[in-house]
């Protein structure tokens, strides 16, 4: 299919917003990957302060949810495609259509 300048345009704004939003949650998954490191299971205690059965749960629903964002967000705005693993593409690998 072919696209106008405007329309070409106006996905790479959406693909820049998509991948900021992505950033963001890769970004808050990393953040909570301290924690669930550093549990230490002779004290039950994750950083000295949390137990972990209280935070493991905590973990795992976040875990899901970023995994479930990524999933409906991480989309070609063109052809609304999954984007897959790579965190930079510059082009859709299923419509072809330039995203940067
Ligand atoms: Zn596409």
């Amino acid at each position: 299919m072919e696209y106008t300048e405007r329309q070409k345009q106006e996905f790479k704004r959406q693909f820049a917003s998509i991948r900021r939003k992505q950033m963001v949650v890769s970004g808050l998954l990393i953040i909570l990957m301290i924690p669930y490191v550093t549990a230490n299971e002779s004290t039950g205690m994750v950083l000295g302060t949390y137990p972990i059965a209280m935070v493991v749960p905590v973990f795992f629903v976040v875990v899901i949810g970023a995994l479930v964002f990524s999933f409906r967000n991480w989309r070609c705005p063109a052809c609304n495609k999954y984007l897959g693993r790579s965190l930079n593409p510059h082009y859709c690998w299923k419509c072809g259509i330039a995203l940067r």
